[in-house]
């Protein structure tokens, strides 16, 4: 099977970061025979320099054809007065629209040795490993009608309209069933149905979803509200969690921050299945980071663990997934650590440094 990925390391740390990921897959290549077939394109601020927009149709052509894409970051000050429409950040809008990526994914995982780096107490967050699931495309950010009214008298009017359609919720609850298969075995569907009649829709389509295509899934309901109180008062309670545009915004954000640092998160972004192959898009969750680009100093877990994402669920490499997640933990348990992430009274190390321990750290897992 060839499998084709495609890289867009963007701006600012972007291609830092890429960097150590590309020296893991030429690693993999070399010591695991596990090759892609690997293709690099402008994204953001680099295709606006090269091709004067954020992404070429070329470069989505070759998106829509890649098994998984990896993308690093956009967008900088250079860019920052451009008009709306001609922003790097549009590029990778326009990527998510035009491989209709409808179900975001946001792990947050406690890797040990990061535990102090929580601003929870230890104990609620040493082990944690939950899932988001954020419903992507849809609800109250493309809801219509919207816009501002002036109603006269000085006053004016807000509108969003919050719209969610049946076939919409059951595609994102089907990834997130399916991802709880494949995790602890549970789900809790996050919504506020008893104020808002989409929500009430929405709980009803994932009830019967569940009933009828996975009742071997343990299936629980919660409010939103009550979702954010319990992320921080007791976040291990969560195995899978499912949800809204608007809720899955909030909540992964409140999720992200349990485990410490923006250099640690990895997300994807999947969208429809045909022939067997899932649309997909890996990135960290951090931005381009410009105050620090160029000087050697970003941390590029959150990259590589986008792409050890990419092995679990776009090439099912379950196993090169978990000896990267693995070598992660052993260059944390030996105290590395770039600036974000640093320990008081301890020093930084490089981005080279980390991935250097890196592939010393996949070479000795695999001697
Ligand atoms: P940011 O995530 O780039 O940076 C926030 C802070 O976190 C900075 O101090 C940065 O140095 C630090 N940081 C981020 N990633 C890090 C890493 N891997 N290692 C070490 N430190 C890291 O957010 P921002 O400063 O608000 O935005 C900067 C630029 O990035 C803007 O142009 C913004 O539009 C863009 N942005 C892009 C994306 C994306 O590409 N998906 C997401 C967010 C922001």
């Amino acid at each position: 099977m060839s499998k084709k990925l495609l890289i867009l390391p963007g701006d600012g740390i972007g291609p830092e970061v890429m960097a150590v990921v590309r020296r893991v897959i030429d690693w993999m290549d070399k010591r695991r025979g596990v090759s892609f077939d690997v293709e690099e394109g402008l994204v953001g601020g680099a295709s606006i320099d090269a091709h004067g927009v954020p992404v070429t149709d070329e470069v989505v052509e070759k998106a829509l054809a890649a098994d998984a894409v990896l993308l690093g970051a956009v967008g900088g000050p250079k860019w920052d007065n451009l008009d709306f429409a001609r922003k790097p950040e549009r590029g990778l809008l326009r990527l998510r629209k035009d491989l209709e990526l409808f179900a975001n994914l946001r792990p947050a995982m406690c890797f040990d040795a990061l535990v102090d780096a929580s601003t929870l107490k230890p104990e609620l967050v040493r082990g944690l490993d939950i899932m988001i699931v954020r419903e992507l495309t849809g609800g109250v950010y493309f809801g219509e009608p919207r816009g501002i009214e002036d109603l006269g008298n000085g006053i004016r009017r807000g509108i969003n309209t919050q719209v969610y359609t049946t076939p919409e919720i059951i595609r994102v609850a089907r990834v997130a069933f399916e991802l709880a298969g494949k995790r602890g075995g549970r789900l809790t569907s996050v919504e506020k149905a008893n104020v808002m009649e989409s929500g009430v829709l929405w709980r009803e389509e994932v009830s019967k979803l569940g009933a009828e295509e996975y009742p071997d899934i343990a299936l629980d309901h919660m409010y939103a509200d009550n979702c954010a109180m319990q992320l921080v008062r007791a976040p291990k309670q969560f195995d899978v969690i499912v949800t809204d545009n608007l809720f899955g915004d909030i909540l992964s954000d409140a999720a992200a921050m349990l485990t410490g640092s923006l250099g640690m998160l990895p997300s994807a972004s999947l969208g429809a299945e045909e022939n067997g192959r899932r649309r997909a898009l890996y990135e960290p969750v951090h931005g381009s980071a410009p105050d620090i680009a160029g000087q050697d100093k970003a941390n590029p877990m959150a990259t590589l663990l986008s792409f050890s994402m990419a092995l679990r669920y776009s090439f099912d490499l379950g196993g090169e997934a978990d000896l990267i997640e693995g070598a992660v933990e052993d260059v944390l348990a030996a105290g590395l650590r770039t600036a974000d992430i640093q320990e008081p009274g301890k020093p930084a190390v490089t981005t080279t440094a980390m991935a250097d321990a890196l592939i010393a750290a996949l070479d000795k897992r695999t001697a």
